[in-house]
């Protein structure tokens, strides 16, 4: 394999970096210029991206895209950051999708805030690996700070613990494990006649039809089939329904099934809805059943003025809590806590390579004993920097603001007899769909609805969403920018009114449509 080096005749004509070959490019005390420029050239290059967008994408298709990403000859480096860039900009940087800008409103992505991109570049470039001190040193403490800080605000005591994962997903999958293993560890104290193979099958998680798809994602992964998940219906607003929960768990108890956790949801991702948690703990209370809240959508309550819709959060046995969602954080940032720290022990392994006993015993710190990843970014320095820079408060009045714009673009749409609109948001997510006038069918509906987001999409002017509410096709906003206006709103209403309304049109003159 031959590397872009200099040649003997011409070293002048190599770039700078080629010059040292490899080493060049490896970051430590001889190349800290270099590291300054490369990163400001990035930096620079973003800014300016920044400034100039001014919609949040071009439209642009995979089937397009495609051949430029793979014209690209891997084999072939172009030697320094600025060419690269270069190159980015045609097969990445162009066409992204920028959720900074005001017209995003598809899914659960937010805007970030500067404080944690600093932190972001700090941790990337020292590179800690949170799994044990000997590869963090104060990155562990750090991260234990701001897990007992989240904690607090949950209400959780003394003996609450956590851990930074990837994501809602992993938060969740790590929940469920542990409240799996804690309902196999009563099993065997209260069943003692059943095998464990035979508590497993009968093993189940209550949550209501609308939670996140990664609960049942976890099912299957922990081994327990998809069948072990009893979807719960939801009441006109998207909430679990209490009676029917109770009712099933009734059920499970008479057919000798294990209920191991009720996952109520604090911010469903289509609606935005909060299981009523008070209810749900007093019944996961009175029948010894793990509760696990997630809030991967609706964490950002925790620092708001509507802090009281999370009120029974406190009760919960885990709670998953997604930074990168409502605490305008870059991905990945999440956590998963839990109540009482022991039963964390069900994800602890000691490799004598890595955390031996005998580390635990010196009372060494590590975090590793919690994960369910060993190697692990540095992501807590990112929330780290905001709340020393901006502080809760701040971080939670924007996204009260998102909530409040939510609510003003309910109103509007309510009263917009274009459109017909799910429930009244608690968050941030507004459910809705175009109804053309007159007598037209469903099917149509659900084509036009589908047909306008598509052309939408492609426009780039804006970006939405969509989901299916009872078996018909509905439009999704998902609120998480601050500097969307409801004049914005109001606009891509109009927008997807003007699509739709061609969609209609194609769909009344079958040669326009073939024509495509
Ligand atoms: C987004 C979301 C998740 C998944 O989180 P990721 O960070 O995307 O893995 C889980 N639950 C809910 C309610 C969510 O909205």
């Amino acid at each position: 394999m031959t590397f872009l080096a200099p040649t003997a005749e011409d070293p002048s004509q190599a770039p700078a970096s080629a010059l040292t070959g490899g080493k060049g490019h490896l970051l430590n005390d001889a190349t800290v210029q270099h590291y300054r420029d490369a990163v400001r050239d990035g930096v620079d290059r973003v800014a300016a991206k920044l400034a100039a967008t001014d919609r949040p994408f071009t439209g642009m298709t995979a089937d397009r895209l495609a051949p430029s990403v793979r014209g690209i000859d891997l084999e072939t480096p172009l030697g320094d950051a600025s060419a690269a860039l270069d190159e980015l900009e045609d097969i990445y940087l162009r066409d992204a999708v920028y959720f900074h800008h005001p017209r995003y409103l598809a899914h659960l992505n937010c805007p970030v805030v500067i404080p944690a991109v600093v932190g972001e570049a700090v941790l990337s470039a020292v590179n800690s690996s949170l799994d044990t001190w000997d590869q963090s040193a104060g990155g562990t403490l750090i991260e234990q700070r701001l897990i007992e800080w989240t904690a607090g605000r949950i209400g959780f005591g003394e003996s609450a613990d956590g851990v930074f994962t990837s994501g809602g997903t992993q938060s969740n999958l790590q929940a469920m494990l542990l409240a799996r293993d804690e309902a196999r560890r009563l099993a065997r104290e209260e069943h003692p006649h059943l095998d464990d193979a035979d508590v497993r099958t009968r093993l189940r998680i209550l949550t209501s039809q609308v939670s996140h798809f990664s609960i049942e994602k976890s099912a299957t992964l922990l081994g327990l089939g998809p069948e072990a998940v009893i979807a719960i219906p939801v009441d006109d607003a998207k909430r679990m329904r209490t009676d029917a929960l109770e009712k099933e768990l009734t059920r499970c108890a008479e057919e000798g099934l294990i209920p191991m956790a009720v996952v109520a949801t604090a911010g469903t991702t289509d609606f935005g809805s909060i299981d009523p948690l008070p209810e749900v703990a007093a019944l996961c209370a009175r029948e010894g059943v793990w509760m696990h809240v997630d809030a991967a959508y609706g964490c950002g309550l925790l620092i708001s003025r509507r802090r009281a819709y999370l009120d029974g959060i406190e009760n919960a046995d885990s709670v998953t809590v997604d930074y990168h969602k409502s605490f305008f954080q870059p991905v990945s940032s999440s956590a998963v806590l839990v109540r009482d720290r022991t039963t964390l022990r069900h994800v602890t392994y000691h490799a004598d390579y890595l955390n031996p006993e005998r580390m635990a015993k010196k009372r060494i710190p590590n975090q590793v004993d919690k994960s369910l990843q060993t190697t692990r970014r540095f992501d807590a320095l990112k929330l780290w920097m905001t709340l020393r820079i901006m502080g809760a408060d701040q971080v939670g009045a924007l996204f009260d603001d998102v909530v409040d714009r939510a609510d003003d673009g309910w109103q509007l749409l309510h009263t917009d007899d274009r459109y017909e609109v799910v429930t009244r948001p608690q968050l941030s997510t507004l459910v809705f769909r175009y109804v053309p006038e007159g007598d037209v069918d469903p099917e149509t509906v659900d084509r036009i609805n589908l047909y306008a987001r598509e052309a939408l999409a492609a426009s780039g002017e804006a970006v939405i969403a969509s989901t299916v509410v009872d078996g018909r096709h509905y439009l999704k906003f998902t609120l998480l920018n601050p500097e969307t206006t409801l004049g914005d709103i109001a606009t891509v209403l109009d927008l997807i009114a003007e699509h739709a309304g061609s969609g209609l049109a194609r769909e009344a003159t079958p040669e326009l449509t073939s024509a495509h």
